[in-house]
């Protein structure tokens, strides 16, 4: 069976718009503060550039997408797209693919260089969700996808599959919405854990990967609900609105670097390590940023002479 699907994100461009401009209005008659001019229009910038990569990196994609369903595709006599429940299963396969490719954007640098674009705002906005990555697809992000047609998803399927989780990220992205009823916020991703993501405050770093589902960090131990109100943008921020700075800022980290005289295990961390690591303890890493967080708090505490609050900050430090 051929598959021809429209562009649904091309599709829902005048709808983002339109919702955008909403909680501006919103926004700027509650004297919220949610948006800021420069900020906007730099990740207006971002989705445009996004767009325009896209138009070639898709391509990219799908060919790999093809090639590895071509060749292997095991199970493609079954997982043809006419059947309903296997829209069902992708939905799920797609979804956990995504955690992981998340949870890695965060975890490794070679992956963060691409994704620490999105979290380069300090405002946190319907606008926010459009300030993507230039770089992903072409530094080969699909890779945590590629299981998928090497089942024998169809990548048409695959592909619609993910522009379905980037279209329910969009609204996710919005100080509008506090809380939703409890069912709704124990299983799906909603604003109040994406919020949480897109926090600076160590307590809530790399956490809440999910797409969709908010069940894979549950799962896998990285849920972290809202508590205190977020602090957004980065540990260290980059203060700029060129939209070619926020890009390439990362890479240009990287290939600083990759290029000084190191042994190669040095070579290897600062490339593929956590974001943040270094040789010489110049620069620190959430895990390094949490142990020294958590050593001062017992410190300040013990000098305080206050065992009970002691016990109760490391509690939830832990937690
Ligand atoms: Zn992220
Ligand atoms: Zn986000």
């Amino acid at each position: 069976m051929e598959l021809a699907v429209p562009n649904l994100i091309h599709l829902a461009i005048p709808a983002f718009v339109l919702l955008l401009v909403v909680e501006a209005i919103v926004s700027a008659v509650g004297q919220r503060e949610w948006f800021e001019v420069k900020d906007t229009f730099a990740s207006l910038a971002m989705g445009i550039g996004n767009v325009l990569t896209n138009l070639f990196a898709k391509g990219v994609v799908l060919a790999a997408f093809w090639l590895v369903y071509k060749h292997t595709g095991f199970f493609k006599a079954f997982l043809g797209p006419e059947s309903w429940w296997v829209w069902i299963v992708l939905f799920f396969a797609e979804d956990l693919s995504y955690y992981w490719f998340h949870r890695i954007s965060h975890g490794s640098r070679f992956f963060w260089a691409s994704h620490v674009i999105h979290h380069s705002s300090k405002k946190y906005n319907l606008a926010t969700a459009l300030r993507q990555t230039w770089t992903g697809n072409i530094t080969g992000t699909f890779v945590f996808w590629l299981w998928l047609p090497l089942l024998g998803f169809h990548p048409i399927m695959i592909v619609t599959m993910q522009s379905i989780s980037l279209l329910y990220q969009f609204w996710i992205h919005t100080e509008s919405i506090k809380k939703l009823p409890r069912p709704i916020e124990w299983v799906f991703n909603t604003p109040s854990h994406h919020r949480v993501h897109h926090a600076s405050d160590i307590k809530y770093l790399d956490k809440n990967h999910a797409g969709i589902l908010i069940i894979w960090d549950k799962l896998f131990g990285t849920f972290q609900p809202e508590e205190e109100h977020p602090t957004y943008g980065l540990v260290t921020n980059i203060d700029t609105y060129n939209p070619f700075r926020i890009a390439f800022h990362e890479w240009y980290g990287l290939w600083q670097d990759f290029r000084r005289p190191l042994p190669f295990k040095h070579w290897l961390a600062y490339v593929f390590g956590p974001p943040g690591w270094s040789h010489d303890g110049s620069r620190k890493t959430t895990r390094q940023l949490r142990a020294d967080l958590l050593s001062r708090s017992v410190g300040e505490l013990v000098e305080e002479e206050n065992w009970g609050n002691a016990e109760a900050e490391i509690g939830a430090l832990k937690a």
